[in-house]
């Protein structure tokens, strides 16, 4: 598994000497009249430090002829091919383009023909899963998958990489943000997880992530409102009846290609007064206002246990469309929200007169249905959090591991910027273990054991490591959510660990 930042000349003053990177792509040329002005320097500048993984691509304009690109393309890597271990087909066209398989092919074709290195293929999840693309694969290619979740801004982790149909096996790497943070570099970078490196193969399939079974906690009308939030990014007040399916369906309705990254909500629950439509069914627990009503949508809200209550045009809603979901079984909803499902179940739309729909509705409840799928997977010991006070140590030992990994790379990072002056070969030999640093289990040899205390020392700038460990926060809170979200629940973790 390697770290990877992909860099083109948009990012101007990127410097390999501040970062920590296991490898980079950078871009060389887009369409048939444009070299990046920066390949050059960038791949200079990464060979000078160390950085010696390095990888190439071309940014496709199928308005030109494959071989007026591919042309381009080969002008400007054909000096470097021995510092480069792989090259890239960029696609990222204009929609009416997305699906031009044969370009791409032929492109392909020209660069495997013309040189020696691999040749793999980028683009998003969408354009890659809608379209069939064998005839590339046919070449050899792989596939280096853009592909961002809630695209929120994050460093370097590991994603939950999905694989499009059709490229089993063949997933090179996971571009997983645009908006990506690292120490050494004050802007936005193209992060991405390789899981192999272009000359190495074959690259073994991706795990699923792995769901534990769920335990259903005892519940009761008093239990309190949840803050939740979903791995697509939604947040919102709900009861732990909604905690615990959200992110089921959430999951199920991606699997199923129903929703792209997310699902969207108008309202959540515990908003009292707030919806003058809503009366008073949004006051408590058990209900939400989502955004997609397609019927194949509603009816993997039902077969989860909820009734889905489409309030659109189509069924002569005047207000703002949406559709309302009643969760059947939950013990902390408002009477009137409990009615509507069982006006839903009587074949009813919940609503003042009560009138005979058809809509689609369930046929168990939320339990029964998680318990049914639930009984479906492999035993797992690791049991479902939904709120801090049942974390467990595993979660808070995997979160250290994570924040140590962190720490270490941004003090690597430092160490190599004070090597600028001269100090990196005092600091080796005072401190034999201080790339690792971080790890408070190991005290240095003079008895210290904190990062902070290190800062004490002359060889170090206090400022920069101080500095450094204030911005860890910021990624630690994301590492929660990412933690909270492989264990596919909500889970606070303390504020301290
Ligand atoms: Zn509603
Ligand atoms: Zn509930």
């Amino acid at each position: 598994m390697m770290d990877v930042i992909d860099i083109s000349n948009h990012d101007r003053d990127f410097e390999f000497s501040a970062v920590r990177v296991d490898a980079a792509i950078f871009k060389a040329s887009q369409g048939m009249h444009t070299p990046d002005k920066l390949f050059e320097r960038h791949l200079a500048n990464a060979l000078d430090n160390g950085v010696t993984r390095l990888g190439a691509f071309h940014f496709a304009d199928p308005s030109n002829t494959p071989a007026q690109d591919a042309d381009l393309f080969l002008r400007k890597v054909r000096p470097y091919l021995d510092r480069l271990d792989g090259l890239v087909l960029d696609w990222e066209p204009v929609e009416a383009q997305q699906g031009n398989v044969a370009w791409c092919a032929e492109f392909v074709r020209i660069i495997k023909a013309e040189q020696p290195l691999p040749v793999d293929f980028y683009a998003n999840y969408s354009v890659c899963d809608e379209f069939r693309w064998q005839p590339v694969r046919d070449h050899g290619c792989r596939l280096w998958l853009a592909d961002y979740g809630a695209n929120e801004p994050t460093g370097w982790k590991i994603p939950n990489t999905r694989t499009p149909s059709g490229w089993d096996g063949l997933l090179l790497g996971h571009q997983y943000t645009e908006h990506g943070r690292i120490g050494g570099y004050a802007g936005d970078l193209d992060l991405n997880r390789f899981f192999h490196w272009f000359n190495t193969d074959p690259p073994p399939p991706v795990e699923p992530p792995v769901r534990p079974r769920i335990e259903i906690p005892p519940l009761s009308p008093d239990d309190p409102a949840v803050d939740i939030e979903l791995p697509g990014g939604a947040r919102g007040l709900g009861c732990r009846c909604m905690a615990i399916t959200l992110p089921l369906i959430e999951a199920d309705m991606l699997a199923r290609g129903l929703i792209r990254q997310n699902l969207d909500f108008f309202q959540w629950g515990y908003n009292r007064g707030r919806v003058r439509a809503s009366a008073d069914t949004h006051d408590k627990g058990g209900v939400a206002d989502n955004g997609q009503w397609s019927p194949a949508q509603r009816q993997v809200w039902a077969d989860w246990g909820t009734m889905p209550f489409p309030r659109t045009r189509e069924f002569g809603w005047t207000e703002g469309e949406h559709l309302h979901v009643v969760w059947y079984g939950c013990p902390h909803q408002m009477e009137s929200t409990a009615g509507q499902v069982r006006s839903g179940l009587a074949g009813r739309d919940g609503l003042k007169a009560d009138s005979v729909r058809n809509f689609i509705k369930p046929t168990r409840t939320w339990q029964d249905a998680v318990r049914a799928y639930s009984a479906a997977l492999p035993a797992n010991p690791r049991p479902l959090h939904i709120d801090k006070d049942d974390i467990d140590m595993a979660s808070i030992e995997e979160l250290r591991q994570i924040v140590f990994e962190v720490v270490e790379g941004r003090l690597y990072a430092i160490v190599r910027d004070q090597a600028k002056e001269g100090a990196r070969d005092a600091l080796f030999t005072q401190y034999p273990k201080l790339p690792r640093g971080a790890d408070n289990s190991t005290p240095y040899k003079d008895g210290t054991t904190s990062v902070a205390a290190e800062a004490q020392y002359d060889h170090f700038n206090k400022d920069l490591v101080l500095g450094a460990i204030r911005e860890l926060r910021t990624e630690v809170t994301a590492l929660r959510a990412e933690v909270a979200r492989l264990r596919g629940g909500t889970l606070r973790a303390p504020d301290t660990f």
